[in-house]
């Protein structure tokens, strides 16, 4: 059985009163629309794009997702005497 993670869709409302809705795993904006109920159905037939999945995974955009994958982040004590 494959187990299939659905993403988050936060909005954003921008400043010309449209909102916004991004998904969580691919970073993507999946809609914009006037008001929040009209993004409902493209978030809802949003599938994120594998090749970029993989391709944040490896090649973190933030800081700080670079910061979570371990080995190349920097450890207390690096270059201390
Ligand atoms: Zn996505």
């Amino acid at each position: 059985m494959v187990q299939q993670f659905r993403p988050n869709f936060p909005h954003r409302l921008k400043a010309d009163g449209s909102y916004e809705s991004i998904c969580t795993l691919c970073h993507l904006t999946v809609a914009t629309a006037g008001t929040e109920a009209a993004l409902l159905h493209q978030e809802l037939n949003h599938t994120c794009n594998p090749i970029r999945l993989y391709q944040l995974n490896e090649y973190p955009l933030w800081p700080i997702a670079q910061s979570r994958k371990g080995p190349r982040s920097f450890s207390a004590g690096v270059g201390m005497p």
